[in-house]
């Protein structure tokens, strides 16, 4: 039976802690905050979408081909079926959505009562918890790490699980520090840097704040009418200083690496025709219906919210009527529908990121063990490694099914 310190009580390390205590170890679990997932409390919404239905291949392939291959064994060793059914067996049902996201059941507090049961469990296994213990310091030099500070004082153990998670939302606890601790012991690690975050732009529209623009597509390019550098086919909502919505979070780490390399600038495609069809379509409606108002038809592809804003934008009056429309109008309307500018954005905020991408190399990560590569007896797990899945329950899964194969200690 080993002595193992667990560091971070989220996902990742209150699953690693039940598991290495199932295991019959001894088990701390050391959380910075005063109560245990904080982060998972306000995940999706405060709903808690847990997990993703389908195959362990198939949530696999949500990831990037890397990491995709990191997670397999632990994806194969506790899939989301076991999830479920270990929630199950304490009390939380859940119910999966048409697009494949899974939740408890929706009833006040729904994201807690997981915490809740994974609490129950870890302490019903033997785990000591010890809130309010924020470590400070790791200490050792590879291939054994001798102790952690807590408060001043050096804990020391048979063996370390870090489950700190990334470092958005740094409120949640997690600042992201042991990153660099762990760079500074050698170990290769990448920089935290934005992703799943809303976009701030720099010509922001807060008069259209909560605003959506549904079925479309949001598209980066280098710069206005530049090479495209990708696309995310889904809604976006308007923010008082930029967008959000799930095509915004999907991109937003295209983004941020685009504005710090050749530029980057938006536009949101809310018909998939090309603009000439388009024309076209619009011609063939000025032919067939000229008193119609130019407004009364953008109603039928934008929010009525903002086609008043968009005829302005465009120079056209609300009572222009089809009949009336010039040519340069025709393609300014056009325009308007088929790639609506959205401009130069922002640097994008890592602190409101769903997930943070970097983290500890996945090539330094032993994936059958969660074990750190030349390190007898330190292992990493959840969020704090280089793993960022789309939104959808992937990063939940991937916090917990690596905490699960990190708690098999030998
Ligand atoms: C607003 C929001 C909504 C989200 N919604 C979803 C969703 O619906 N579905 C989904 O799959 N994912 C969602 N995510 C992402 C998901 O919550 C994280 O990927 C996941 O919680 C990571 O788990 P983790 O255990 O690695 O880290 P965390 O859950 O963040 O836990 C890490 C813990 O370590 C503690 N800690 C940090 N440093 C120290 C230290 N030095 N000493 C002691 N303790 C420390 C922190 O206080 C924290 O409690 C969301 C994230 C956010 C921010």
């Amino acid at each position: 039976m080993a002595r193992v310190i667990v560091v971070g009580g989220g996902a990742a390390g209150l699953v690693a802690a039940w598991r290495a205590a199932t295991l019959g170890h001894s088990v701390r679990l050391l959380e910075a905050n005063g109560r245990l997932g904080v982060k998972l409390r306000i995940s999706g919404g405060g709903k808690c979408n847990i997990t993703h239905d389908g195959t362990p291949q198939a949530l696999l392939a949500a990831f990037s081909k890397a990491q995709g291959r990191f997670l397999r064994t632990s994806f194969h060793a506790f899939d989301n079926g076991a999830l479920l059914a270990l929630l199950r067996r304490e009390g939380v049902e859940t119910y999966t959505r048409d697009n494949g996201r899974v939740f408890p059941l929706d009833r006040p507090g729904s994201a807690a009562a997981v915490v809740a049961a994974l609490e129950t469990l870890a302490r019903r296994a033997g785990v000591e918890v010890h809130t309010g213990a924020r470590v400070t310091a790791l200490k050792g030099t590879a291939p054994r790490l001798e102790a952690l500070l807590l408060d001043g004082e050096a804990l020391k153990a048979d063996a370390y699980i870090l489950a700190t998670g990334g470092a958005s939302y740094p409120e949640t606890g997690t600042r992201g520090e042991i990153l660099g601790w762990l760079r500074d012991l050698g170990t290769p690690v990448r920089p935290w840097f934005p992703a799943l975050a809303p976009i701030p732009l720099q010509r922001p529209r807060p008069a259209w704040e909560g605003v959506s623009l549904r079925g479309g597509e949001l598209r980066l390019s280098a710069g206005p009418g530049g090479r495209r550098l990708g696309a995310f086919a889904a809604d976006i909502v308007f923010t008082r200083s930029g967008i959000s919505g799930p095509a915004a979070l999907e991109l937003s780490q295209a983004v941020e690496r685009a504005r710090r390399a050749d530029g980057a600038w938006l536009t949101y495609a809310s018909v998939p025709e090309p603009p000439t069809d388009l024309d076209l379509v619009l011609r063939a409606e000025q032919g067939a219906n000229p008193h119609l108002l130019a407004a009364s038809w953008l109603k039928r592809v934008l929010p009525e919210r903002l086609v008043e804003v968009l005829l302005q934008e465009a120079g056209l009056g609300p009572d222009l009527r089809l009949k009336d429309l010039p040519k340069a109008g025709r393609r300014a309307m056009v325009a308007l529908v088929t790639e609506l500018d959205l401009g130069e954005p922002q640097a994008v905020p890592l602190a409101r990121g769903e997930v943070a991408a970097g983290g500890v190399e996945l090539g330094a990560v032993d994936p059958r063990t969660m074990a750190l590569r030349g390190w007898e007896n330190l292992r990493v797990c959840g969020e704090l490694l280089d793993i960022d899945g789309p939104v959808g329950g992937y990063n939940l899964q991937a916090a917990f099914s690596t905490g699960f194969t990190a708690g098999i200690l030998g």
